[in-house]
């Protein structure tokens, strides 16, 4: 597996002209070779030239971390005392070309470009990420384990299992973090919970907020899949809301509007469609109900090894999707100071059309105390 990741990288290198990639921390790194580098102020890097072997430079100390894979990578331990910014340059003298990872620490990059005066350098981003963009089977089967994980937390908080009413916000995101981890996921990415007008911002930081009777609850939550030694994990996302009481007429039409948003963007999303088209599909259907003033976020972006990666639904993308692509479709609305609703699920796009990898009830539950 890591043995081809490697040699599309290598096609992919030949293709832009790029002598070698540099990989340090980031979901580079881990998706191409299964280690993850510590985010600590010494160097791991991984040097990847366009022909020849790649090689591990890391931490002498951190070695025993590694899952060797000696037909991939070599490693090149450094002592305390080593400078390992020359020891790269060192591997790397005479290249025109470099492409460093997107997440690599700039003290590195600025010491390499101090090192390395005439090279041109570019983001590894736009090396590694349409590849990332074009899941495997198997990496499918990952994302699909980690919805399969959230939907069953999503059925917990829609049956009631979840006591909403008379806890905080965050109280309620803590017991969802807490089921996240119970469902095979070794880390929790985040547990948004926002109540009544809180939920009309998109990225509310769960708080001391009592959730209420008779208002929405708006609960995103996703993690990354525990997968064994040297394996990298896969993230899920999933969004759905809760009413705590009979919910308003209004609120209900606002909700139906979303409901069908989110369902024919998902229908749309099929190979060959331009991501941004995906997008007006949501964003049309929205304004019908005259909410699109209130949707003021792009519809979605890829998943993988990384909550946010390639491709992203949003005007201005006009890139067509492809079968493999794994992608977020959530449109919401989220109106000042009233309340705000989204509805998300995980898509794949495959030869056979559009296939939801989330599952958990679309419709609006209703919980009452
Ligand atoms: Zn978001
Ligand atoms: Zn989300
Ligand atoms: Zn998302």
């Amino acid at each position: 597996m890591f043995g081809e990741r490697l040699d599309r990288v290598r096609a992919a290198m030949k293709g832009r002209a790029i002598d070698v990639l540099l990989l340090s921390v980031g979901p580079d790194l881990p998706w191409l070779v299964g280690y993850e580098a510590m985010p600590l102020e010494r160097l791991t890097m991984l040097v990847v030239p366009v022909d020849g072997e790649a090689e591990l430079v890391m931490p002498g100390l951190e070695v025993a971390r590694v899952v060797e894979r000696p037909d991939v990578f070599s490693i090149r331990g450094w002592t305390e005392t080593e400078d390992p910014v020359r020891l790269v340059a060192d591997r790397i003298r005479g290249v025109a070309t470099a492409a460093i990872g997107d997440r690599t620490w700039s003290r590195f990059l600025v010491a390499l470009q101090h090192e390395l005066p005439d090279v041109a350098w570019s983001s590894a981003g736009t090396v590694v990420g349409p590849l990332r963009a074009v899941k495997t089977e198997s990496e499918i089967e990952r994302l699909q384990a980690a919805a399969s994980g959230v939907d069953r937390v999503a059925a917990a908080l829609q049956g009631g299992e979840i006591p909403l009413i008379g806890r905080t916000e965050a109280e309620v995101s803590a017991e969802l973090g807490q089921r996240i981890l119970a469902e095979g996921h070794a880390r929790v990415n985040f547990a948004i919970v926002a109540a009544g007008e809180n939920a009309a911002s998109p990225h509310h930081h769960a708080g001391d907020r009592v959730i209420q009777p008779n208002e929405v609850v708006l609960c995103d939550f996703g993690g990354t899949t525990a997968e064994p030694h040297g394996q990298p994990g896969y993230c899920s996302d999933i969004t759905r809301c809760v009413y705590t009481g009979p919910p308003p007429s209004e609120f209900m039409e606002q909700y139906d509007a979303l409901f069908e948003a989110q369902a024919s963007a998902v229908e749309a999303a099929t190979a060959g469609t331009a991501a941004e088209a995906v997008d007006r599909v949501a964003r049309d259907r929205l304004a019908a109900a005259e909410l699109d003033q209130w949707f003021i976020h792009r519809l979605g972006h890829g998943i993988g090894v990384e909550e946010h990666e390639d491709p992203y639904l949003v005007e201005g993308n006009s890139v067509p999707l492809e079968p493999g692509n794994a992608f977020s479709i959530e449109p919401g609305f989220y109106i000042g100071g009233k309340w705000g609703a989204r509805i998300e699920d995980i898509v794949v796009c495959t030869d056979d059309g559009p296939q939801a990898l989330n599952r958990a009830d679309h419709a609006l539950a209703v919980v009452e105390a």
